[in-house]
């Protein structure tokens, strides 16, 4: 990889030390003027009359999403963001008392959230599957779990608050042998660590833009496994999802833009699409590869220093390195880090309360590698931690 171009190419790697990448990533050059260009076509031209010029660029996102995942085209729909595109697939699904929706303890807060208000409303139960030891999600304690009254296994791939992977194709399996939908949340994995949905084996995933594929915020998409939703009517319909065909009958989409709805943000469209056909090119093998050494070198650097605990759990570890700071105010480190145009964020309790209550933590710090990251701003971030600890 090609670190120096790939810096000339990101206009933010002038500016900042951006390990703030599980938060949302440095666009390139080419996704920022994807954006732009439309918005300009949009003020120009009219917004309507933009959108029929860019036909064939919009619609060219379809199929570029699709190979990324291992997917076809018309398993994709555009949402503006992963929660939305979540919930799009969670709230398509009817659940009744005693159902079971089996999860994991990293889960994110608004899944969790979710599964709680079906489950107030509907009297479903929610089954949360304890840990391994490696602190993923126990695939042996699922499949003896997984029983009739089973209505949906939903995990996420990699949590908000960590650099734990969950063995997402082992609980596809799990989920296929049982014929139980399977809904993956991505939001963290899609652009990071290779993704095939075939061999995950999973009937929904949801993901953002701006985060590990460095797409422009309010972006995201949902994959919906052609199988599975063909009879799925999905929570919301508009006049895109569905066609009113009589004064009393309508007609669901066949595809999953039957998820979508009719107006969205084109700029946006075209910016991730741009990113995700960079994320093509580079190929995200080798995206993942330098992620897991950059990753590596500042857990290396992080664990010599004296009060500074790392907390990411997992056999295998992501981009995302997160730690504490004995007797420190995290927030307090945070700030000064980024008068110093260093970028990292807290994960708070709140972002995924059963795995933080469950180790004591009330907020790690959270420092997010991406490619164009180099040993050198991991240097530069770990004086930097060390100068602003005591001050
Ligand atoms: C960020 C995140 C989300 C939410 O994504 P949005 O695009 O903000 O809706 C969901 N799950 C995980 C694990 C995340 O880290």
């Amino acid at each position: 990889m090609d670190v120096a171009r790939l810096r000339a190419e990101t206009p933010g790697c002038a500016k900042v030390v951006h390990l703030n990448n599980a938060g949302s990533a440095l666009p390139t050059q080419r996704t920022l003027a994807a954006t732009l260009d439309h918005l300009r076509l949009e003020a120009e031209i009219g917004g309507y009359e933009a959108a029929d010029r860019e036909h064939d660029r919009i619609e060219a996102f379809y199929p570029s999403v699709a190979k990324l995942i291992g997917a076809q085209p018309d398993e994709i729909a555009f949402i503006e963001n992963a929660t939305r595109a979540w919930d799009m697939a969670f709230y398509s699904l009817a659940f009744a008392p005693g159902d079971c929706i089996l999860t994991c303890r990293s889960e994110y807060s608004s899944n969790y959230i979710s599964y709680l208000q079906v489950a107030h409303k509907t009297g479903a139960e929610i089954v949360t599957i304890p840990d391994d030891a490696h602190g993923q999600i126990d695939v042996k304690a699922l499949a003896e779990r997984v029983d009739r009254r089973t209505k949906l296994i939903s995990i996420n791939h990699v949590p908000t608050q960590g650099g734990l992977v969950n063995p997402a194709a082992e609980v596809g399996k799990v989920a296929r042998a049982a014929g139980v939908p399977y809904l993956l949340d991505a939001c963290q994995t899609v652009g990071q660590i290779p993704i095939d949905v075939a061999a995950i084996g999973c009937d929904f995933l949801s993901a953002t833009g701006r985060k590990y594929l460095r797409g422009p915020r309010g972006t995201g998409f949902l994959y919906a496994r052609r199988e599975t939703t063909a009879h799925l009517e999905p929570i919301f319909l508009d006049n895109h999802a569905a066609r009113w065909t009589g004064a009393t009958t309508y007609e669901v989409r066949p595809d999953a833009r039957r998820f979508e709805n009719w107006e969205r943000y084109y700029g946006g469209v075209l910016g991730l699409a741009a990113a995700v056909d960079q994320a093509n090119a580079l190929g995200v093998d080798a995206i993942w590869t330098r992620i897991q050494a950059l990753s590596a070198a500042l857990r290396q650097r992080l664990a010599r220093l004296p009060g500074v605990t790392l907390t990411d759990l997992g056999a295998v570890k992501c981009g995302i390195v997160t730690f504490t700071v004995d007797g420190a105010n995290h927030d307090a480190i945070r700030t000064a880090l980024r008068a110093r145009d260093i970028n990292v964020s807290i994960s708070t309790k709140f972002s995924s309360r059963l795995d933080m209550d469950g180790r004591g933590l009330e907020t790690v710090i959270r420092a997010s590698v991406h490619i164009y990251n180099t040993e050198d701003e991991l240097d530069r971030f770990v004086a930097a931690l060390q100068a602003v600890r005591n001050a």
